[in-house]
């Protein structure tokens, strides 16, 4: 096991450029996820920001829900910002067991920069950078809501699973990264090799 965790970004479409600086900055590997073979090694992934249609559209094209689906089933951390946060609902890839209204702050007039207090964050409440955000409109008691906004869920967590409305991978507050970073460390203790597509045995790294 290397010490740095290497972690993946969708990067079909989106900000997933923005995330892979952030984590780079933290002392992480990156791997920009196209295709499918992308998922083997990681040790976890990150859904972005971008446009949840055109990257429902890319995820089919490549084939890679079923694969998603595994890396997440394999106890591999997941963070989705905002169009990732929509993409981990119960109509996209049903990983987080909550349903996402999207656009929901309005479509322009409210993108909004917001202190957000957020349970499990130290240091004080963080700057969200909302665009076009979307909200939890409602979900299951496996899902644990970390932060709001005027009463409505914007952050949340199931499992080894993280969601934010917001995009936390720009400006400078890094402590959202960190705690995703933090959840890898743990389950890399659990699973050394990382993910690996085949199953137990095989890993290419
Ligand atoms: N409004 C976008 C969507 O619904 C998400 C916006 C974002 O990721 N900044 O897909």
């Amino acid at each position: 096991m290397t010490d740095e965790p290497l972690i993946g970004v969708l990067a079909l479409q989106g900000g997933f450029e923005a995330h892979e600086r952030m984590l780079r900055r933290l002392g992480a590997c990156t791997r920009e996820v196209r295709v499918p073979g992308d998922l083997e090694g990681l040790d976890g992934l990150i859904l972005p920001g971008g446009e949840s249609t055109t990257m429902t559209l890319g995820i089919a094209r490549e084939g890679l829900a079923e694969p998603l689906r595994r890396l997440a089933a394999g106890g591999t951390p997941i963070f989705g910002s905002c169009a990732g946060l929509i993409m981990l609902d119960r109509d996209h890839l049903g990983l987080m067991d909550m349903r996402a209204d999207r656009n929901a702050f309005g479509r322009q007039i409210r993108s909004f920069e917001e202190e957000v207090e957020l349970s499990g964050l130290d240091g004080g409440s963080i700057r969200g950078i909302f665009i076009r955000a979307p909200w939890i409109a409602e979900h299951g008691s496996d899902v644990e809501v970390l932060g709001s906004v005027d009463g409505h869920p914007v952050a949340a967590r199931q499992g080894k699973i993280l969601a934010v409305s917001f995009h936390s991978e720009l400006g400078e507050d890094d402590r959202l990264h960190r705690l995703f970073l933090d959840r890898v460390a743990e389950a890399r203790l659990e699973h050394p090799h990382g993910h690996t597509l085949e199953g137990a045995g095989r890993r290419v790294r």
